[in-house]
């Protein structure tokens, strides 16, 4: 899977700008400032729909403008796809072959992973973080899971109407019922799912975690249930989530809002037995989260059978020679990547086309 070029107009600091990609290395170099973020964060947007940054599209449009516009083409075996994203009046457009189509249905036509120093913040900060991480990872692999998780959010969104309802007074038992059970089946589905994939992707992660910190250390993923437990007499997803269902019913009452799930769950980063969130150093934090992002591109190429696209935004920057050079060796075998820096070119094997950005203009070297 490869991007060839995209378009912007009105987007962050480009007031209008073409780039075109090489099928392989790709080094975005500019000094600080300049829309090296800001290209990348443009294409993230073209293959699934949305910021990974920033919520707020609005926020996306250069300053004084009223709308922007990306479009682009991607390449994958032969077949092209053009893919417009734009917004404008409150309202986004998404054009795949000029047929206008809902974002979601975007995700994972265009698998894409991206990693910045912003990334930390999965290991450092709330639950939230990891939540997306595990949700936009498993939606580009699986359409199911997608689908599934629409349907979840859906369902708790009606429960937690019928629980202010239930404040009230006034709700048939039939009505819970219904709803209760849409939250279990669709949020079981999801908590599977998730496990399954963190069980996956454990061992490439504790392979490349310790390719770049250059010492054997055991990782372990670990998914941490809310309200509920996958343990003791109630083993099973399913049975879990039924058990707290009754045992939340009366807290959830006076709170109003559904207390347990697969939308406050977690999980937990464990390295040589410990929590790296609480014990890890600023590099080894940085190791992990990079270990994860190139299990998570060897993941899609063992399911999908081609690579994502693969967006490295200043990840060399806070690294050490040696744990640079691994890097370097570790995305050695990935297809298409786009990688920025503010400084001279990092390590790189083989060719690489160099796009220089300055304010929000494109001009290319070599
Ligand atoms: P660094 O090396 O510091 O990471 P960068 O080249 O990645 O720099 P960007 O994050 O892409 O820089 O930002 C470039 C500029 O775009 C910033 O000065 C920022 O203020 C500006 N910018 C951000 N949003 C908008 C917007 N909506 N309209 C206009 N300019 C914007
Ligand atoms: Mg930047």
């Amino acid at each position: 899977m490869r991007i060839e070029r995209i378009g912007l107009t009105n987007f962050r600091n480009f007031s209008s700008a073409d780039v075109e990609f090489a099928p392989r290395r790709n080094l975005v170099l500019g000094p600080n400032a300049q829309g090296k973020t800001n290209l990348l964060e443009a294409i993230h947007i073209l293959c699934v729909g949305r910021s990974h940054r920033d919520r707020k599209d609005e926020n996306l449009v250069k300053f004084g403008e009223t709308f922007y516009r990306l479009e682009g083409t991607i390449e994958h075996i032969g077949v092209r796809t053009t893919i417009e994203v734009a917004y404008g009046d409150e309202r986004k457009r998404i054009r795949v072959n000029a047929k206008e189509t809902r974002p979601a249905n975007l995700i994972g036509l265009t698998p894409v992973v991206a990693s910045s120093p912003e990334d930390i913040d999965l290991i450092k900060r709330s639950p939230g973080y990891r939540r997306t991480f595990l949700d936009m990872a498993l939606s580009q692999l699986s359409r199911e899971y997608l689908v599934t998780l629409q349907q979840y959010m859906k369902a708790l969104a009606h429960r937690n109407v019928l629980i202010r309802r239930r404040q009230e007074g006034g709700v048939s038992r039939r009505e819970t019922d219904v709803w209760d059970q849409a939250v279990v089946d669709s949020g079981e589905r999801i908590v599977t799912a998730r496990i399954g994939f963190l069980a996956e992707i454990e061992p490439r992660v504790e392979e490349n975690f310790s390719v770049m910190s250059g010492a054997v250390t055991g990782i372990e993923l670990i998914y941490e249930p809310r309200g509920y437990s996958l343990e003791g007499a109630a083993s099973g997803v399913r049975e879990g989530l039924n058990a707290a269902l009754e045992a939340t019913r009366q807290l959830e009452l006076a709170r109003g809002f559904t207390l347990f799930g697969p939308h406050v769950d977690d999980f937990k980063f464990l390295c040589g037995g410990r929590d790296i969130r609480l014990f890890g150093s600023e590099g080894e934090q940085r190791t992990a989260v990079l270990a994860l992002t190139c299990a998570e591109v060897s993941l899609i190429r063992a399911k999908a059978g081609y690579y994502p696209i693969v967006l490295l935004d200043d990840v060399f920057a806070e690294l050490d020679e040696a744990r640079s050079r691994a890097l370097t060796s570790l995305i050695s075998n990935f297809d298409q990547i786009i990688l920025t820096s503010s400084r001279s070119a990092p390590p790189a094997e083989g060719e690489i086309e160099e796009i220089m950005v300055a304010e929000g203009r494109i001009s290319y070297g070599g």
